[in-house]
């Protein structure tokens, strides 16, 4: 554990952890996977507005959705995940605007990535690549280079649109089952499946697993990263929940959701991206041509041994989020009361849950700014903090710039490094505060 906070342990805790209001009781709350009650509180994070929904600044002042917020452990499956919440439409809508290819250290990822499974599986102009939540193409147009079979499957037309552009085919539409049968009956079974951040942002997991399963060609290879749970806990990730975002993997508990569709999990490898994620590498249960890597077998018991398949670590986590929260707060009520002047850096899906969770408006945040064009001139959600382009910074020249996708912070300090030049610092609150002159 990174956290140097005191715990208070023992069953005391816990029951607080378990103690719903009498309201929240009346809620029926079933595991996505195995259907148990879900009854551990892992993170609640209050009333929240949906994170990637910026708004225009003629709809400020009507009324806003908040949502529950509120993540829980399965003590049957230990799948971590959102309890119920209405309301997927919300989240995807047309104005859902996150482009992949603003993030330069994503696309070079990406880039590596593609090269390194062409190598390894050798896919060649016969393969077949299906990539689930394809964005804006940012990933297929390394296979297409090589002559390779593309297809996206993006449910967000905006994007998807993008996609097409630049000469990635793209099928607007979720994934599912229903998706995967229609594939399979237009003569399409995917030789690599990919999925790269999208198995927690589905709602309905065990329909995705089993679309996988149908769309997989008998030698086929599903690879997906998602964040990694034992990193999200480790490093007080906390802000990475949000309503988007539905379930949260350790290898053991993705492990079985795959085994429960006929599904094994070949090879996995840890990764930076995100603070922190898996990449798993998959197969039918009756492809023998793959074996089971020790990596896997490793990961699993290294899992367990931290206690992964136990309630008290989730448990401790609930507390330690609270604590955070306490003291981001104290820092910007002492640096505000000094007189400083301090804005956002970034409008990720996780500065809002971050800034929501804690309060923290314009009472301590003068503005953010972001990169892509298509969120400048919108203001976040919730706290409505304006948008701005980074150029902002350097006409107001602010004392402190809280860097919100805090797993950027290296090329965003790069990016920004100038600031020094008028005495500026920077400001990463997660792991935990940290300010770098
Ligand atoms: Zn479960």
């Amino acid at each position: 554990m990174v956290s140097n906070i005191e715990l208070a342990e023992g069953p005391g805790n816990l029951e607080q952890q378990r103690g719903d209001s009498p309201m929240m009781a009346a809620v029926e709350r079933k595991c996505r996977f195995c259907g148990d009650t879900l009854s551990v509180s892992v993170a609640d994070l209050g009333m929240s507005p949906v994170s990637n929904n910026n708004i225009k600044p003629e709809k400020l002042t009507a009324m806003e959705p908040f949502y529950p917020l509120h993540a829980y452990v399965c003590e049957a499956c230990w799948l971590v995940q959102l309890g119920q919440f209405q309301a997927a439409d919300e989240i995807f809508n047309d104005e859902y605007a996150y482009f992949s290819s603003y993030s330069k250290s994503w696309l070079e990822h990406a880039r590596h990535y593609s090269l390194k499974v062409i190598e390894r599986f050798c896919f060649d102009r016969n393969s077949q690549v299906v990539e689930i939540a394809s964005n804006d193409g940012y990933l297929l147009k390394n296979f297409k280079e090589k002559g390779i079979k593309i297809l996206g499957v993006e449910p967000c037309a905006n994007v998807a649109n993008a996609a097409e552009e630049i000469g990635i085919p793209s099928l607007i539409k979720f994934f599912g089952v229903k998706t995967a049968e229609e594939m399979v009956a237009d003569g399409i079974r995917a030789d690599l499946l990919v999925g790269n951040n999208v198995l927690a942002h589905v709602p309905d997991l065990n329909d995705f697993v089993k679309g996988m399963k149908i769309l997989l060609s008998p030698q086929g290879v599903i690879t997906m990263e998602f964040p990694h749970l034992k990193k999200l806990i480790e490093f007080n990730q906390f802000d990475t929940i949000y309503h988007e975002h539905f379930s949260y993997f350790s290898l053991l508990t993705v492990e079985r959701v795959f085994a429960g569709f006929g599904l094994v999990i070949f090879d996995v490898e840890e990764i930076p991206t995100h603070g922190g994620s898996l990449r798993i590498y998959v197969c039918h249960d009756s492809d023998t041509s793959k074996p089971v890597l020790e990596a896997v077998k490793n990961l699993r018991e290294q899992e367990i041994e931290d206690g992964f398949g136990n309630t008290s670590v989730y448990a401790r986590f609930a507390e330690q989020v609270k604590e955070t929260k306490r003291k981001l707060l104290s820092f910007l009520i002492e640096v505000k009361r000094q007189g400083k002047t301090v804005v956002g850096y970034g409008a990720p899906a996780k500065g809002n849950t971050l800034l929501n969770y804690c309060g923290i408006g314009h009472d301590f945040i003068d503005y953010t700014v972001d990169l892509s064009p298509h969120k400048q001139g919108l203001c976040l959600p919730g706290t409505h903090l304006p948008i701005f382009p980074p150029e902002r910074i350097n006409e107001t020249k602010p004392d402190y710039v809280l860097i919100l996708p805090w797993n950027l912070k290296d090329e965003i300090m790069n990016q920004m490094a100038h600031i020094r030049e008028w005495g500026g610092q920077f400001v990463v609150p997660i792991p935990e505060l940290k300010v770098y002159k």
